[in-house]
């Protein structure tokens, strides 16, 4: 048999791991050294040469585009598709499992995932019916011990109070959870890979048959497992099955989560005689960025070793560049990419690195006004984040109280007692007198409504109305800082003890941020107000670059695991933000975040630039902070300073209600809009609709006024009459 292609393009070590004998196996090498390439070839040498049936495999990966990813080249090198093969994630396979063994997983066979917002919701109202005071017990904190508990496979009846009446009343609570799940046939994401363990471990049969079928099992990334994967790939392997794990204990980045970096030694523990085979030779960086990624790491004190070289290119230096700020940090990224186009890169090619979410609305408005088009991977643009448009509804309302998503979306949050009955109500009444949300409250709550939602209702009301007094000539940052704290967001979020919460929390205030930068349109007619939600409105309406669009590539380090880019940024290197603030004070969560370093080194190839500011606003705040001590920990050898320039970088002009123009799809039409409409409009008088695009909240129009000239008008704001 010809096994050359398999074989080829592997070094010894490789060739060695991908060939190894059916025994468990632990690769174990660091970033860019082929493992995943070698799990990838490992597969196809076990179906083409040792005749595996691909059935015979199961293979799990971190994420569904690294499972898609997979499956593609394993094909590519087996020139046949392989529909049998189980590849996924832990949780895809996990559901996969649960599908076809409902009944002995004591599941309906309808059983429904539902995600972290539906977990929460379930919490909540499992708070309502117990009468549980959401002040002293957040649902989030709830929803983050009942998933703990799932990760490490504890179901309420295993784990302890020790007499410890607060621990009691949690455990009661997730025992209240599971019933109600089970009663819905609901199951959320903890519990997919929970119960696909209880499954195997309770149907002798069932495990006998899957460890029949399985013989060998394929993990990526195996440093990042929790305890209740790693246990059920045990069991899933039991004493003849033949694991093959690979991974590095240089980049366990999810430890805050569960995982468990330890799995590596338990590995070699739990299965005797285990092959240990270790790559050295680096493939995808300069000797430079490797380097620079050696020394690094290096700091650590808990580490297994490893040396990592390369025999390519010593490369360009590493560039560092000192901003004065977070604007011009943005300036110079722009800069560098549009060189990085001009010479005939690709954009996809590169990507913008940071630590925390709330750094990418900077970058986001440096790469939109340099019509830049860029994708933010694994996460929400800025303006489209759950709490930005919470707290955008309640400036919406304030200024205008007839916009009834806003007040749907807010009404009820936080939780102030309006449930879905008394807003059907509402909207009821509002149907039926053609009126607006707002004038249906004010008409429901005096007549139709019970005491208890009345007062509600009222209450929520006279906030709104409070709101709207109070920001009354204020500048437009203390307006929007004044109507997120009267809107008790902050407390709402800070009940999730998560770092989802904290996020939350550190984006709004970044919105105070984004107004302060906010520079409003001087002839403008809006209010500075009005004309902000605007900008918000257009920013969040245009979604992603399309997949299809060459565009640059936008993510924390935490998402950008197992990537590689010809080009990378690591933007915000000061201390504080990276190593974060929480984690600097203890040793271990210094050593996650300079672990979290070295894979953002290593996703570079080519040319990594380092950028820090000087000064930086973010959260509301300005801060003056020190670089990062992971740059001090790279040789000044590898690094070349670009100095700053010398004049302070003008202030960014917002795009405003102008800002974008692109091809003009014509919708809109739900709203009767069509192209050569004659309009009127309130200050700007007549007009004749030139172009339109986006939907539902985010239409807007291009409009030539007879006096006032061009302009493009967010629909919902522009309260044009059709004429
Ligand atoms: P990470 O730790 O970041 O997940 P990894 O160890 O999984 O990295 P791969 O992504 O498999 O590394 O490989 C890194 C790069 O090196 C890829 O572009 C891969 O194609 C290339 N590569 C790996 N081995 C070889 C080889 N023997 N010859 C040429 N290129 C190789
Ligand atoms: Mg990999």
């Amino acid at each position: 048999m010809d096994v050359t292609p398999i074989l080829d393009g592997l070094n010894d070590a490789q060739r060695q791991a991908v060939t190894a004998p059916s025994e468990p196996a632990l690769v174990i090498a660091g970033a860019g050294s082929g493992k995943t390439r070698v799990l990838v070839h490992r597969a196809a040498w076990l179906i083409d040469v040792e005749g595996v049936s691909p059935q015979g495999l199961l293979a799990v990966t971190f994420t569904n585009k690294a499972a898609a990813e997979m499956r593609g080249r394993i094909e590519a090198l087996l020139k046949v598709p392989v529909q049998h093969l189980w590849i996924g994630t832990f949780h895809g396979l996990a559901h996969r499992m649960l599908r076809r063994h409902w009944r002995e997983a004591g599941l309906p066979q309808s059983f429904q995932i539902i995600d972290s917002d539906d977990q929460l919701r379930l919490i909540k109202r499992l708070f309502k019916s117990q009468e549980i005071d959401d002040k002293l017990w957040a649902p989030k904190e709830i929803q983050w011990f009942i998933n703990g508990q799932k990760d490490e496979g504890l179901r309420p009846q295993h784990i302890d109070d020790g007499g410890d009446p607060n621990l009691r009343q949690k455990i009661e609570l997730y025992r209240s959870y599971e019933e109600i799940c089970q009663r819905g046939g609901l199951v959320d994401f903890a519990e997919l890979l929970l119960r696909a363990h209880e499954v195997l471990r309770d149907n002798a049969e069932l495990l006998e048959h899957y460890r029949r079928r399985f013989q060998h099992l394929l993990v990526d990334e195996f440093q990042d497992t929790n305890a209740i994967q790693y246990a059920w790939l045990r069991l899933l392997a039991g004493s003849k099955g033949v694991p093959f794990v690979v991974g590095d204990d240089d980049q366990s980045i999810y430890g805050w989560r569960g995982a468990r970096v330890e799995h590596i030694e338990q590995f070699q523990k739990d299965f005797p005689g285990t092959h240990v085979v270790k790559l050295e030779q680096n493939y995808r960086s300069t000797g430079t960025i490797l380097n620079a990624a050696n020394a690094v790491i290096s700091n650590n004190g808990s580490r297994m070793g490893k040396n990592l070289w390369t025999d390519g290119a010593v490369g360009e230096s590493i560039k560092l560049y000192s901003a004065y700020n977070e604007r011009d940090e943005a300036d110079f990224i722009v800069g560098r990419l549009r060189d990085w186009s001009a010479q005939g890169n690709a954009r996809a090619d590169a990507a913008l690195l940071y630590r925390s979410n709330a750094q990418s609305r900077v970058l986001e408005e440096g790469l939109i006004n340099a019509r830049i088009p860029y994708r933010v991977y694994g996460g929400l643009r800025f303006f489209e984040r759950a709490e930005i448009k919470d707290a955008l509804a309640y400036l919406r309302l304030a200024s205008n109280r007839d916009d009834d998503s806003s007040f749907e979306r807010v009404v009820n949050k936080p939780t102030r007692g309006i449930g879905a009955r008394t807003v059907e109500i509402m909207r009821a009444y509002a149907r039926a007198n053609a009126c607006s949300m707002w004038r249906a409250a004010g008409a429901v709550a005096s007549d139709e409504l019970n005491g208890r939602a009345a007062n509600a209702v009222a209450a929520f009301m006279t906030l709104i109305e409070r709101m709207a007094r109070e920001i009354d000539g204020l500048e437009l940052h203390d307006k929007v800082d004044h109507v997120i704290h009267l809107s008790a967001l902050i407390d709402f979020f800070k009940k999730d003890k998560g770092e989802k919460g904290e996020t939350r929390i550190e984006n709004l205030a970044e919105l105070v941020s984004a107004a302060k930068s906010f520079e409003p349109d001087p002839a403008g007619e809006m209010s500075p107000l009005d004309e902000f939600l605007a900008h918000a409105a257009l920013e969040a309406g245009e979604g992603q670059a399309g997949a299809w669009e060459d565009c640059v590539q936008l993510m924390t380090m935490h998402s950008a695991k197992g990537l590689e880019f010809p080009l990378v940024f690591i933007c915000g290197m000061e201390d504080g933000l990276f190593p974060h603030q929480r984690s600097v004070a203890d040793a271990q969560g210094l050593e996650e975040e300079r672990r979290l370093c070295y894979v953002g080194i290593t996703r570079a190839m080519r040319s990594l630039y380092i950028t820090h500011a000087e000064q930086r606003r973010l959260h509301g705040m300005d801060s003056f902070s020190q670089p990062s001590r992971f740059i001090a920990e790279i040789p000044d050898e590898h690094i070349e300073e670009i100095r700053p320039r010398v004049q302070v970088a003008r202030p960014m002009r917002s795009p405003g209600v102008t800002g974008r123009r692109g091809p003009v799809p014509s919708s809109g039409n739900e709203l009767g809009i069509r192209l050569g409409q004659q309009v009127r409009h309130k200050k700007f008088g007549d007009g004749v609709i030139l172009n339109c695009e986006g939907q539902g909240a985010h239409a807007r129009v291009e409009v030539n006024f007879e006096g006032a000239g061009t302009k493009w008008l967010v629909l919902s704001y522009a309260n044009l009459d059709l004429m």
